[in-house]
């Protein structure tokens, strides 16, 4: 099976430069048909608002849900996470997008501030050896708490910026805007995928 990116808006190249990476062809999913063809999906960061409009005009909210429900492995991050999130709380500008409803965290967005609270910070990540990897942050959201079904998975300091239910990683940081592969490749062996 092959690995794809939601390609609506976002940061969808920076995801399919570190996955040629690693694997063969991947996929810019666009569509119903180009969601079908998927074994693993990565959701990019981006405007969540944006993203979740160009899923319904797409089509794709009933199919992605219904795969996600049925076990489609997703590295989602930061808008991608807020789209994933069980539940958001809501944010300072009082536009929040609808969710899958999948990862059990809630989450905000945009609430460490604006851009001037974008920045670069070491992030330790379990099961990755090593040196920390760099968080890049954009405009992330904020992990308010995770939920029975989930597990924390990286940190930033003491602050969660990633947890885990099963296939569904949901990250605040950007690892597809680093040099560092690591944790797509660590997303794409856990998925059954060569990374
Ligand atoms: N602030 C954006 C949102 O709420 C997320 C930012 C990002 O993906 N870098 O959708």
């Amino acid at each position: 099976m092959k690995v794809g990116v939601l390609a609506l808006q976002g940061d969808v190249p920076e995801h399919l430069r570190v996955l040629r990476m690693l694997v063969r062809d991947p996929v810019a999913v666009r569509g119903p048909t180009d969601l079908a063809a998927v074994g693993a999906l990565c959701l990019p960061g981006g405007e969540s608002t944006t993203i979740a409009r160009l899923i319904e005009a797409a089509g794709l909210w009933a199919p992605l849900r219904d795969r996600i429900q049925h076990g489609l492995p997703v590295l989602a991050t930061c808008a991608g996470l807020i789209l994933l999130a069980r539940e958001l709380a809501p944010s300072a500008s009082g536009r929040d997008p609808p969710t899958f409803g999948a990862l059990d965290v809630t989450v905000r967005r945009n609430d460490y501030g604006s851009q001037r609270e974008s920045c670069e910070a070491p992030i330790r990540v379990e099961g990755l050896g090593g040196t920390p990897f760099p968080g890049v942050f954009i405009r992330s959201p904020r992990i308010l708490s995770v939920g029975a079904r989930a597990t924390p998975i990286a940190w930033r300091g003491e602050e969660i910026v990633g947890a885990r239910e099963g296939k569904l990683w949901g990250l605040t940081f950007h690892p597809e805007l680093s040099r560092d592969l690591r944790v797509h490749r660590k997303f794409l062996s856990a998925a059954g995928l060569r990374g």
